[in-house]
């Protein structure tokens, strides 16, 4: 006899949480674990994707070869699930799955981040577009090849439905039950949405210690925005003399606890005036994960510096450009000639061009940053093999 029933890891979460015996569970029926609950399971099965170990040589803003120590999507997915953890067992909602949701969110990324993102969609417009994370959920549904029963991962429901952050109305028509939530303005579980900001204040924050780290942006700036001033003061008021690395360290942790802190005292308010007794009522509800406003505004602020300041910047612009050209220029090489892609992805030679075009889309997006250089070098340089 087992000597726990896996309900029990589930036992101490709240009425709104997501739980595995209430779950409108996986698309393919499979016999449940003795060890661990279904949300585990899903978590497990991404870590183990090889889409998850992709991760660790896609942008997040700096090319990967630009420095070993700026984030990765991998870096920042572990960031993502570090600090979505935290809000999660605080609301006592399920901890499991906003990890599995945080590891998988970004395992549609195309190489070189949003540049990459950018101009396969601007590609894919005559075929359906392409919408990351749309992709994300394409990789956990079918183009993940592991096991014998189904292509995917078969993952459950609600760990879909918050990897499925955004969608077109246009894409979520053919999604059945779960495009059916942004043709009725419906939210997702508190466990997605938690995810979602759990993914802002990971990349505000890591993309200032990268943009500082990178020389892109400076600390002088940064005392523009209210947020990084305030902490920066009090860093300085407490370690006096302190400076560098650690002077910044000590302001952004400031700044993630703050995020954290006020996020989950306005998130515990808004679900003590909502009352959700079950995840149906929080999907009927407003969103309920949410900053107080002045929190808000200020995340905002940090936000709109980062836009304006370090993803604008002439630098990170030049790789932008470059990386818009490697993407467009495999697209257009695989559209003309089908006959260069690998032959697991010639399946839909023949085929419709949309069909034949979401295969090519599926193929780039599914590269890491050095493959799809290493594989433009190979279509457009004769010396390369
Ligand atoms: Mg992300």
């Amino acid at each position: 006899m087992w000597p726990q029933q896996t309900s029990d890891f589930e036992a101490h979460l709240a009425a709104f949480a997501c739980r595995t015996a209430h779950s409108l569970g996986r698309q393919i029926a499979e016999p449940s674990s003795h060890a661990r609950t279904e949300f585990q399971r899903d978590r497990d099965r991404i870590i183990h994707s090889t889409a998850f170990r992709r991760l660790e040589y896609k942008t997040q803003v700096f090319v990967n070869h630009e420095g070993d120590l700026f984030r990765t999507r991998l870096t920042h997915s572990l960031e993502v699930a570090q600090i979505a953890r935290a809000i999660a067992r605080n609301l006592r909602i399920n901890e499991d799955l906003v990890e599995a949701i945080s590891l998988a969110h970004d395992l549609g990324h195309t190489p070189f981040g949003h540049a990459g993102q950018d101009a396969l969609n601007a590609c894919m417009q005559e075929f359906g577009g392409f919408e990351h994370n749309l992709q994300s959920l394409r990789v956990v549904d079918g183009l993940e090849q592991h096991y014998a029963q189904f292509d995917g991962l078969n993952l459950m429901y609600e760990t879909r439905e918050g990897i499925l952050k955004h969608c077109s109305n246009a894409n979520a028509a053919e999604l059945g039950a779960l495009g059916q939530r942004f043709l009725q303005h419906k939210q997702p579980s508190l466990e997605a949405q938690v995810t979602n900001i759990a993914d802002e204040i990971a990349y505000n924050n890591h993309d200032v210690d990268d943009g500082l780290r990178s020389g892109l942006l400076n600390e002088r700036q940064l005392t523009q925005v209210e947020l990084y001033a305030r902490f920066q003061k009090e860093v300085a008021a407490t370690w006096p003399g302190l400076g560098g690395r650690q002077a910044i360290y000590e302001t952004l942790r400031r700044i993630i606890n703050a995020l954290i802190v006020d996020l989950i005292q306005a998130s515990q308010e808004a679900i003590q005036e909502a009352q959700p007794k079950s995840v149906e009522d929080v999907r009927n509800c407003p969103p309920l994960i949410r900053f107080s406003e002045p929190v808000r505004a200020q995340a905002r602020e940090l936000k709109q510096f980062l836009h304006a300041n370090l993803y604008r910047h002439f630098q990170v612009n030049r790789m932008t450009s470059k990386a818009r050209r490697v993407v467009n220029e495999l697209f257009a090489a695989f559209l003309a000639e089908p006959g260069l892609l690998p032959p697991n992805y010639q399946a839909a030679r023949g085929a419709p061009a949309a069909l034949q075009a979401r295969q090519i889309a599926d193929y780039i997006a599914g590269m890491t940053d050095r493959y799809a250089m290493r594989e433009h070098r190979r279509l457009f340089s004769i010396d390369e093999i």
